[in-house]
């Protein structure tokens, strides 16, 4: 797997002294499962990359020095961990580029201070997930994200797309950040690790999220996935990082919370539902979106903040919620400019509605499972026939999930006007068919913690047309 590290501003070359690796000197490094390369492409004043090449030794890792299943079964031998960007990337990351991660340059101390013209490429990075998490582990960080995605097999379209992806970073950002950011979200990306996780992973992920991951909307997912789901190992971080952000009160909002939210608000899963959607939303460029079911119109606030989205649209069924909407979204008090990228109104998504026609994409988050199961159809058409977006995205509960909830017994629903609640299979097969019917393409995202048994507790389905 390859890492790449591009500086543009002259004399770009001054990249070897923040790496204190020479330009002009290729070097191969010896570590536990094979050998780091380190050399440079290209090296002019106006443009200067580094490239860290890892080549992971396959039979010296299944001999199992260290990690793996060790069970000597067949997956020791075939795997991807040689072909991917892993927690042994990140390894050899700390070992050839310590001193520049901890934002040390002997040479060139003022410009390991400064933030600089970066781009990163991560070549094979596997995600679990989907590829939005890429997005939302990125973006916050302030780059602009480009991602690849690759065929399972070329020559078998049908086994859909693989979960490993070409990643590339650009930003104004201080080197030691990136290399930090990297090295970290790699095996958050991955969610695997090749040692064994105890406490001194706490003070690892720490002192390399210093700065930044306290106030990382994904910090759960982040230190969650980063310390293995271990418990008390997360508390203790968690605990760590929200003294560094200095805020000690539960800052939620203290609105009239329903028993779903009530549910649910451990995970603060409506955050990242949301956060979710408005990646997905970039992801395929839509400029102008609709939110079906907009309720308060909490995903139109998230929508307004980012100039991409030209137009928003939201539909309510309910007069009432949309007045909180309104309310909510200060629509007459804001400039004429904002004012104008809104548009809120009242319609149903069981009828046919000229008003939904004309958008790059539909959102649809928590609202069928209040329709009556056999009103499902009328929704199919009205969406998929007739407005017919290049993108819609439905998200509804798990219902498999629900057993994490303290107060929910087996059958019961999250909350009360739910109609019904669909396990992944029976969403799955429903978003499948719905896809095959109208001529789209279906993904599906897990959203909120991931239980290797009953999955998130939100799942997404992904149309595109
Ligand atoms: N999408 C919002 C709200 C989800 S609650 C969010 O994620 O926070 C479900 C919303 O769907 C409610 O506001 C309800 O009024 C609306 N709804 C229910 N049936 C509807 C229908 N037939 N057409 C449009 N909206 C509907």
């Amino acid at each position: 797997m390859i890492l790449t590290i591009t500086y543009t501003k002259p004399p770009a070359t001054d990249l070897g002294y923040l790496l204190y690796k020479n330009p002009s000197r290729p070097q191969t490094f010896s570590l536990n499962h094979g050998k780091a390369h380190i050399f440079y492409p290209e090296a002019t004043k106006e443009r200067c990359t580094v490239v860290l090449l890892l080549d992971i030794d396959p039979i010296d890792l299944a001999r199992g020095k260290k990690g793996f299943s060790g069970d000597g079964g067949l997956f020791d031998y075939v795997n991807d961990r040689p072909y991917v960007a892993s927690s042994f990337l990140s390894v050899a990351m700390s070992r050839v580029f310590g001193t520049a991660m901890s934002g040390k340059c002997k040479d060139k101390p003022e410009l390991a201070e400064m933030e600089l013209p970066l781009q990163a490429k991560i070549m094979m990075l596997p995600c679990k997930g989907g590829e939005e998490i890429i997005y939302r582990l990125f973006e916050p960080l302030g780059y602009k994200v480009t991602v690849e995605g690759y065929m399972l097999d070329e020559k078998f379209p049908e086994w859909g797309q693989s979960r490993y992806y070409t990643v590339s970073l650009e930003g104004e950002v201080r080197l030691q950040d990136l290399l930090n950011h990297i090295y970290v979200l790699i095996p958050v990306l991955d969610s695997e690790k090749h040692y064994w996780v105890g406490e001194d992973e706490i003070d690892k992920l720490l002192q390399h999220g210093e700065g930044w991951l306290a106030n990382h909307p994904e910090k759960g997912l982040i230190t969650g996935r980063y310390l293995k789901r271990k418990k008390s190992l997360v508390n203790q971080a968690l605990k760590r990082l929200l003294e560094e952000s200095g805020v000690t009160d539960d800052e939620d909002e203290q609105e009239e919370s329903s028993q779903q939210e009530e549910n649910e608000k451990k995970l603060n899963l409506n955050q990242q539902r949301l956060g979710t959607v408005v990646a997905v939303l970039k992801s395929v460029n839509a400029k102008r979106v609709i939110d079906i079911g907009c309720g308060e119109g909490k995903l139109i606030s998230l929508l307004l903040k980012d100039k991409s989205f030209e137009q928003i649209t939201g539909v309510d069924v309910s007069y009432s919620v949309l007045e909180r909407a309104k309310d909510r979204l200060k629509l007459d008090r804001l400039p004429e400019m904002q004012r104008k990228r809104i548009n809120l109104f009242q319609g149903s998504l069981l009828y046919r509605d000229k008003r939904f026609s004309g958008y790059d994409a539909a959102t649809v988050i928590e609202v069928i499972e209040h329709l009556d199961e056999n009103r499902l159809k009328a929704f199919e058409k009205v969406l998929f026939k007739f407005a017919r977006p290049q993108t819609v995205i439905v998200s509804t509960p798990n219902k498999e999930y629900n057993l994490h909830y303290q107060n929910l017994f087996e059958g019961d629903v999250r909350h009360r006007d739910h109609r019904f609640e669909w396990t992944r299979e029976e969403f799955e097969t429903w978003a499948v068919k719905v896809a095959g019917n109208y001529g789209y393409n279906v993904r599906f995202v897990q959203i909120g913690e991931d239980d290797d048994q009953f999955g998130s507790p939100t799942q997404m389905g992904v149309f595109t047309l």
